[in-house]
């Protein structure tokens, strides 16, 4: 393999390292509160989620919460080990969280099932992961935000709570990334037009801002200079 494999510029292993991050987030939902039950857990492009049944909603205070027991978990080194079952017995395993069964229920019939164990906690999953919960550096992950998000993508389905999160090998490159974010959010047209009373955005309409008369002018001697 490439000497970069365990480097974060590897993509691959970034995503590794963030798929872990979402066990490691599910672990600390589930020790918080056991009755909260788990959808699914991704790494995405820049971080990962988890969608979650909750039958409160998840607050900023909830989040740091879940935050000082994920450090915990990455303190307790926790090993992942992988195993697989028979259908029926995964079945059995999951019991107590519809989603997981619904997920095992829609698998192809000669799917290999598999999950991962780390400490107290099982998930159901494909893979692959860090070797360890200690090879996460708990001072430099955070959990960003919570959306809603439909289960499945269907409107017609659960509502479920998305927690997004990210982490970096280093605290200087949590602290940077999270700058940037905060830069990118005071360039925001939606927020630089508010401010500068150029137009508005109304609920109703999202996509089409409502300009303001100082936005108007501006508007028009920008199109007279096109033209
Ligand atoms: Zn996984």
């Amino acid at each position: 393999m490439a000497e970069n494999e365990f480097s974060f510029e590897n993509p691959e292993y970034r995503k590794t390292y963030w798929h872990t991050c979402s066990h490691v987030m599910a672990q600390a939902v589930k020790r918080l509160w056991p009755e909260v039950k788990l959808a699914i857990g991704p790494a995405i492009d820049e971080g990962w989620y988890y969608d979650m049944d909750a039958p409160f909603a998840f607050t900023p205070e909830h989040m740091e919460q879940i935050e000082a027991e994920m450090r915990k978990i990455c303190k307790e080194k926790l090993k992942l080990e992988r195993f697989e079952l028979p259908r029926s017995e995964a079945l059995e395993l999951e019991k107590d969280e519809p989603y997981k069964i619904e997920l095992i229920n829609d698998l192809p019939e000669d799917a290999v099932i598999s999950f991962y164990k780390q400490g107290e906690f099982t998930d159901l999953c494909a893979g692959p992961h860090l070797d360890s919960t200690g090879r996460i550096k708990g001072n430099a992950l955070k959990l960003l935000s919570c959306n809603a998000a439909y289960w499945r993508g269907d409107s017609s389905r659960q509502t479920l709570q998305r927690i997004y999160g990210i982490a970096f090998p280093k605290k200087e490159e949590l602290d940077a990334y999270l700058q940037r974010i905060e830069e990118a959010k005071k360039r925001d047209h939606r927020k630089l037009g508010k401010e500068l009373g150029l137009f508005m955005l109304t609920e109703e309409g999202p996509g089409f801002p409502f300009w303001l008369p100082k936005g108007m002018v501006l508007k028009n001697t920008l199109i007279d200079y096109w033209r």
